[in-house]
């Protein structure tokens, strides 16, 4: 561009000095002082252009640096969740098994006050090896090995399983009546049953955790028309608030004040039932009316 402006500017200016008559004079020295001031305009134009590209080119560079270090990083993550969980989870199996066989009277009658007190440590023992296998979930979930094991089942059975499983071992579910209603319908499906345990137990949990009184209740239809079910929980407990409602099943979401209240959460929960329902084609959303109004939780799966 420089060595082209500089030669047409050369030709000019020689017209320009070679003009015949006045009027020449003057139409030459303008065109070449014109073209002057747009050659230098072009040239810079030019200059910014090429400063501009090599910028872009060198933050392309940049970034794609960023991005392999942030994959290493995030597989390093990944791979340390998955040690420090699969660490964590067998001693918790011995809590939890010593402290049921203990529940279960296998080594002797327990006092009533020492009973209570087991039950809490297999409680909390059961919540923990919930949350490390979230974090597990996560790992497998990040790193794309997520498995599933589709077969055939009864979705009713499922349901009433972890029902009975609450009431069976937390007090809280029987303080708060924990209940489950049923259509009168078919509900063989096929899909990962165990998974599907995973996020109705999730949902259960957080229904007794996030209620103080009141009452849990949960539905479970068919929509014969869209071949869908549908497994509603209604509780009426703290709600959850419109902001915390946005982002309820991203990773770590926890309502401010519950981080106080309930210590024991990760907020990894929701995230996983998340992706669960979304592999195994279904979805899960949740309502509420705003604060101490309740919550309700929806889990559509489709029929096969
Ligand atoms: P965690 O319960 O371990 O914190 P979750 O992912 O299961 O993690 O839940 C995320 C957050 O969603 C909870 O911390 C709580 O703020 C909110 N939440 C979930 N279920 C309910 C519910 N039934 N009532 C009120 N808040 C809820």
């Amino acid at each position: 561009t420089e060595l082209f402006s500089v030669i047409l500017f050369l030709l000019l200016f020689v017209r320009f000095l070679l003009s015949g008559t006045t009027g020449e004079f003057v139409l030459n020295g303008t065109i070449a002082f014109s073209f002057a001031l747009f050659g230098i305009l072009l040239i810079r134009s030019v200059w910014k252009e090429v400063r501009l590209r090599e910028q872009l080119a060198k933050t392309t560079e940049d970034l794609k640096s960023a991005n392999i270090e942030l994959r290493r990083l995030d597989k390093a993550k990944s791979e340390f969740l998955s040690i420090a969980s699969h660490q964590l989870r067998t001693p918790l199996t011995a809590i939890k098994g010593y402290s049921s066989m203990l529940l279960g009277g296998d080594y002797g009658e327990t006092s009533k006050e020492v009973s209570g007190i087991i039950e809490k440590i297999f409680l909390s023992a059961k919540r923990l090896a919930v949350i490390v296998d979230d974090f597990l979930d996560i790992s497998k979930i990040e790193s794309g090995k997520m498995k599933y094991d589709i077969r055939k089942f009864d979705l009713k059975k499922a349901v009433k399983n972890v029902v009975d499983d609450f009431v069976t071992n937390n007090q809280k579910a029987r303080d708060l009546s924990l209940q489950f209603n049923w259509e009168d319908k078919n509900f063989t499906t096929k899909s990962d049953p165990d998974k599907i345990t995973q996020v109705i137990s999730n949902v259960i949990d957080n229904a007794l955790k996030y209620t103080t009184k009141g009452r849990v209740k949960i539905y479970l239809s068919k929509d014969e028309e869209q071949n869908k079910f549908l497994i509603k929980t209604e509780d009426t407990g703290i709600g959850i608030s419109k902001e915390t409602l946005a982002r309820l099943f991203q990773k770590f979401t926890r309502a401010k004040e519950i981080s106080k209240l309930h210590t024991d959460g990760s907020g990894l929960g929701l995230y996983v039932a998340k992706k669960i329902m979304e592999d195994l084609g279904g979805r899960i959303w949740a309502k509420s009316p705003g604060k101490n109004k309740g919550s309700s939780f929806f889990i559509e799966l489709p029929v096969s």
